[in-house]
Order: structure tokens, then sequence, then C-alpha cells
């Protein structure tokens, strides 16, 4: 299982990583965050880091949820 992407539907908000950034360190710095968006045309490019634990304690991870424009989902789930 790992997080896939759909860079078409990114928008470069960050959201993603300043959520994941919350949920493993209890902070708010994208920095941190196991996800990265860098913004290239023509889409964003999008890096799962290898420290990414897909969030295992929950039953859908945080950058998945938290992504509204849906550029984000978990492979092999509905
Ligand atoms: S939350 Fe979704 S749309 Fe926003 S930067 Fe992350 S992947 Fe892109
Ligand atoms: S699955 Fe969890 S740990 Fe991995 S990038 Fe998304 S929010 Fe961060």
């Amino acid at each position: 299982m790992k997080i896939k992407t759909i860079p078409e539907l990114c928008t470069s908000c960050n959201m993603c990583a300043y959520i994941c950034s919350i949920k493993k360190l209890g902070v708010i710095n994208y920095r941190k965050a196991a996800i990265r968006i860098f913004n290239k045309l023509p889409y964003p490019e999008i890096e799962i880091l290898s420290n990414c634990d897909l969030c295992k304690s929950e039953e859908e991870p945080w950058c998945d949820k938290y992504c509204f424009p849906g550029a984000l989902y978990m492979e092999g789930k509905e």
C-alpha cells in the first residue's frame, strides 16, 4: 500500500504537508512533513518521502483525507 498522486489536480496548497507535520510531530511546519510539493509546470510535483508511515494508526492517511482537490489517494482503496 502506498499513497498515489494525481498532480493534475494538485493546487500546491500545501495542506497535505502541514497536516502531515501535525500528525507526525505535533508541529505546523510543512518542511518537517513526509510529503513535499514542488511548484513545477505544467503540474506540481508531489513527493512522498521514505519516512511516510502511511499514518498507520489511522483508518485514512491524513494527507489523503485533507487534500480537498483529491490529488492524493491510497493505492488499492476505492
Ligand atoms: S493537499 Fe492536495 S492539492 Fe494541496 S498541495 Fe497537497 S496534494 Fe496538492
Ligand atoms: S500518509 Fe501520513 S505520514 Fe505519509 S505523507 Fe501522508 S500524512 Fe504524512
